[in-house]
């Protein structure tokens, strides 16, 4: 797919405000500092659409973009930032709770995580959510290139290893990084895919 244009729609806290629920909608979401806001801006090709926030855990909103005037492009608050308070991080699964079930054309949840840790609770509890809840997701691995080879596939297979724990087949995944921009075109044919039905 080509991104012939990325503009910003809304920004909110209430999943009420969010446009109509009227074309296919990508959500990405992930760990706050995961990489979200550079893999956005390097799939749009835009430099500034998603802000890299200084201070992570801050800006808690669901802000929509509209790619090729076709599809919803949907930044998520991050997750899991030590500094929010417990009651806070109760609010932030909440609404991202009630969006996320409430998006009728909501057709992947594209969740972010750092392939340089080992697989972290808070991502597998998030995932296992999803999977309970019925809502497709696929796995977009960040930060390859601060790996070698070797160690990227040792952390892939952890991964791999910890998700068949619990599930039978594996979501979709992609290795991704904003620097090299590896991982862009599998990302944007694997939606453009489930855009042609
Ligand atoms: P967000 O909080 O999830 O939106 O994360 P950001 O996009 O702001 O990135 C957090 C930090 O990781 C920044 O310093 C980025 O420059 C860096 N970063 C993000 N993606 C990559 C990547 O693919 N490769 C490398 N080397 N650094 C990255």
């Amino acid at each position: 797919m080509q991104i012939k244009s990325a503009k910003f729609v809304i920004s909110n806290t209430d999943p009420a405000k969010c446009p109509k629920s009227d074309r296919p909608e990508y959500a990405f979401i992930g760990r706050s500092n995961v990489g979200k806001s550079s893999l956005i801006n390097m799939l749009t090709q835009h430099k500034k659409l998603a802000k890299t926030s200084s201070q992570p855990g801050k800006t808690q909103l669901i802000n929509h973009f509209v790619i090729n005037n076709e599809w919803y492009l949907v930044d998520l608050p991050g997750y899991g930032y030590a500094k929010v308070m417990r009651n806070q991080r109760n609010k932030w699964m909440g609404f991202i709770r009630e969006y996320m079930l409430s998006r009728k054309n909501l057709y992947c949840v594209m969740v972010l995580i750092d392939v340089r840790l080992e697989p972290q609770e808070l991502d597998m509890d998030f995932m296992n959510w999803l999977g309970v809840s019925g809502i497709p997701f696929a796995m977009v691995f960040t930060k390859a290139d601060k790996l070698g080879k070797t160690q990227l596939d040792k952390n892939l297979a952890a991964y791999r290893r910890e998700m068949l724990k619990s599930w039978e087949e594996l979501p979709p995944q992609f290795v991704t990084s904003a620097t090299s921009e590896a991982g862009k075109d599998e990302i944007l044919d694997f939606i453009q895919q489930i855009n042609e039905g």
